[in-house]
């Protein structure tokens, strides 16, 4: 037997850990081809609320009763496939279970000697490239240039304003505590309390993962030609009738802006050339990340909901099992550099 949470019902405003139900579920046999996988540590990311609207968007929702399926990493119990052995890690996604079945060819082997594993949901792994890929691709930043990202304490976020800063640019954060802002200043970044301060300056690129309030504040500071990068509106999750705006979308004409969403799955193929230039600035130091690490599967939901009450400093994971194969995953791997 296995444990997976579920969805028990469509979430009306924040969810709530009413909305979820963890339930026991039979253990598969891995055919051929394929890997039976223990979770480690399993992902919360605030994309997996969009899922729960009952509405299609780039990816089809989650119905009740249906396992939340998100990034995952653990180990391999039973291998019956070539290039895999028992003990060895993989990025699967598994999404919000103990234990389950993946197709060989999906799940990605990782070396716990090069890059702690729990980064690969982190830093080096989807929330590293989608930080890596808004500024490189999207937004184009040039040395010089003033960025400001919001929600620059979070996984994204705190990609977004280290990877400016080291490509030469003046990164500026925001984020929701005194304690987040210490932190960002600590890594040589102007930061400040978005529930307390504005933004001042003048800006060139906005990265914005917040919507709302803060892209219409954004848009009245950004210089001629600026542009937005649209990574995530996390402020209208919860509530997507609530007030119309921005109220000044005129400034895009007169300030000539241009304003451009981005899905990071569409930009996996760029995943080589994030690692080979974000993967030696981690390893280093230069570019550091935290990890908020909340223990349990049944605390999936909990944990997932503090994305939206902002409970997490770095990146939100769930830790579900200890690796059996190797020690250093029973230590919270918390700050590195
Ligand atoms: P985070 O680690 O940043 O966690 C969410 C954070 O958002 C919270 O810690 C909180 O920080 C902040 N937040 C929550 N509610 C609000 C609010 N009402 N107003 C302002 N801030 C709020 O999550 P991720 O790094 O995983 O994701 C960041 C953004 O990037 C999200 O919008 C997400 O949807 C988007 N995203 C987009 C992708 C794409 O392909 N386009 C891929 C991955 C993520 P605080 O304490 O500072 O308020």
């Amino acid at each position: 037997m296995t444990r997976e949470v579920v969805l028990a019902a469509v979430p009306q405003g924040m969810p709530r850990e009413s909305d979820f139900e963890v339930r026991e579920a039979a253990g598969a046999e891995p055919g051929d081809g394929e890997l039976l996988v223990r979770n480690v540590f399993v992902s919360v990311d605030p994309y997996m609320r969009g899922r729960m609207t009952g509405v299609r968007t780039y990816v089809a929702p989650f119905a009740p009763g249906d396992v939340i399926d998100g990034g995952a990493v653990g180990q391999v119990v039973t291998s019956r496939a070539d290039g895999f052995a028992e003990g060895d890690w993989v990025q699967t996604m598994l999404g919000w279970r103990d234990v389950g079945v993946v197709a060989a060819a999906s799940a990605n082997k990782l070396n716990p000697d090069v890059a702690p594993v729990s980064t690969a949901l982190g830093v080096l792994g989807m929330p590293g490239l989608t930080a890596w890929v808004g500024l490189v691709d999207i937004a184009r930043i040039e040395p010089g240039e003033t960025v400001y990202v919001s929600g620059a304490a979070g996984a994204v976020g705190s990609a977004a304003v280290q990877i400016a800063k080291l490509k030469g640019c003046h990164a500026i954060g925001s984020a929701g505590s005194d304690e987040k802002v210490e932190w960002l200043r600590s890594l040589g970044v102007e930061a400040f309390n978005y529930k307390t301060a504005q933004l001042e300056k003048k800006i060139d690129v906005y990265f914005d993962n917040v919507g709302g309030d803060q892209l219409e504040l954004a848009l009245s500071k950004l210089d001629t030609y600026g542009r937005v990068v649209a990574c995530g509106a996390i402020s209208r999750y919860n509530d997507p009738a609530g007030p119309p705006g921005p109220r000044n979308m005129g400034f895009v004409v007169t300030k000539r802006l241009r304003i451009q969403g981005f899905i990071v799955t569409d930009h996996f193929a760029r995943f080589g050339d994030f690692l080979a230039e974000v993967g030696p600035w981690v390893a280093s130091g230069e570019l550091q990340y935290r990890e908020t690490i909340v223990d349990g599967l049944e605390n999936a939901p909990k944990a997932f909901a503090g994305l939206f009450t902002g409970d997490n400093t770095g990146k939100m994971l769930v830790r579900v099992s200890l690796g059996a194969c190797d020690s250093r995953a029973a230590e919270p791997p918390s700050v590195t550099g």
